[in-house]
């Protein structure tokens, strides 16, 4: 019997039972579901929430709040301290983030992400 390419309902031509685009799309599809569902769980570890950031902000945050949770220095991350409140520490993320950090005495601990804009805002006579 020779094998002759069928017409499947979608609308694509194949050989077999099933449509192989349309199987790979579908696989494709769910693929990425996974992939979005694993990235939101990693959400679960975070001290604070980045769930509403770009992922690349995402990633630069943890890197630094990894490295404040090892006891690494705020400054080795171009961290300052805040004119009007020294117990307020600000560590740009990127361009256009920071991570703002309260000093505990001996620990760091991390409270937000914020942008450049909110930033601004909040920052008293700025
Ligand atoms: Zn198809």
């Amino acid at each position: 019997m020779a094998r002759r390419k069928k017409k499947f309902p979608c609308g694509h031509r194949g050989y077999g039972q099933i449509c192989h685009r349309c199987a790979q799309q579908d696989e494709a599809r769910a693929r990425k579901q996974r992939e979005k569902q694993s990235w939101k769980e990693t959400f679960e570890r975070d001290p604070i929430d980045l769930t509403n950031l770009p992922k690349n902000v995402v990633i630069k945050a943890r890197k630094i709040i990894v490295g404040i949770q090892k006891q690494r220095d705020y400054r080795e991350f171009r961290g300052k301290r805040l004119r009007h409140d020294r117990f307020v520490i600000s560590i740009p993320v990127t361009r256009n983030y920071r991570l703002i950090c309260r000093d505990c005495g001996s620990i760091l601990v991390p409270e937000a992400v914020i942008s450049h804009e909110d930033y601004n805002v909040c920052k008293p006579g700025g």
